[in-house]
């Protein structure tokens, strides 16, 4: 995979880009990752990357014109036969990014980052360029640098050789709609509290029945939305409505009770 940023702040970059799992995936030839600054791309002599709002305000606009050119010049140099990159404009006005988009640009060739900043773009960007516009959450940061680093983390541990246990991806929590199960590891008892006997057993069938219903035990206490989504057996919908029942009448006893 191909990515590439655009950016006013490359040196953000040189420390996650270098380090741990990414740094290794790009050892390995696994992923390429560059950032480009588009202000080399402003095509006037002060470099100037940004202006004025049309019609007042605070707040300084990205111009199109550098944001086009970076764009432009990458495009120009891949090859005609080649898959068109997405190109990804973060603001906190777009889609909001979830582990299956995730899942989704893992499986693109090239991806194509465009990091904002001051009061935001000139619309024409978003109209005319861009194919995704991401949104990390609903909060607002001063640049689109972070935002581009947690969804290139989060896409590059989902290609193929980069993470060293394969499974481990699989597992993890929203990759089949539910939240992981909890870990443990030595020594087996600390400080009076063991680890659940189930995992101490031995049996694969036992630790994996366990595993799955601490993870909908999980979702259904801190994110019962998810459930919805998720893919369960018939057995395991009437396992949740029975404790779904059991935690309301708790719920209730509470209530009379106060
Ligand atoms: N005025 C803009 C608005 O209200 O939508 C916010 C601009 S923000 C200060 C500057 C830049 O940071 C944005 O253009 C975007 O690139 C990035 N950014 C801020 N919050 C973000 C978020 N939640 N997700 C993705 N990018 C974000």
């Amino acid at each position: 995979m191909r990515i590439d940023v655009l950016t006013l702040f490359p040196e953000m970059f040189a420390g996650v880009f270098g380090t741990s799992i990414l740094g290794k995936a790009r050892d390995k030839g696994i992923v390429s990752l560059s950032t480009v600054n588009f202000r080399d791309f402003s095509g006037n002599k002060h470099n100037t990357v940004d202006d004025m709002p049309y019609g007042g305000g605070g707040g300084m606009v990205l111009k199109a014109e550098p944001i086009f050119g970076a764009v432009e010049h990458l495009l120009s140099e891949i090859q005609e036969e080649k898959k068109p990159p997405r190109v990804i404009l973060l603001c906190p006005q777009g889609a909001t990014f979830s582990q299956q988009k995730a899942q989704e640009l893992s499986e693109e060739s090239h991806l194509i980052f465009i990091c904002g900043h001051y009061e935001g773009y000139d619309e024409r960007i978003r109209e005319f360029l861009v194919t995704d516009e991401l949104s990390i959450g609903d909060y607002v940061l001063t640049g689109g640098e972070i935002p581009a680093m947690v969804i290139i983390d989060s896409v590059v541990r989902l290609l193929p050789g980069v993470l060293g246990n394969e499974t481990s991806a699989i597992t993890d929590s929203f990759s089949e709609g539910l939240l992981e199960y909890p870990h443990y590891t030595r020594p087996a008892e600390f400080r009076g509290w063991k680890v659940p006997d189930a995992l101490l057993s031995g049996h694969h069938a036992e630790i994996a029945k366990w595993r799955r219903r601490q993870s909908l035990q999980r979702t259904l206490t801190r994110r019962p939305e998810l459930l919805q989504q998720a893919e369960l057996t018939p057995e395991e919908r009437k396992w949740l409505n029975t404790e779904r029942k059991t935690r309301e009448a708790v719920k209730n006893e509470c209530k009379t009770d106060s």
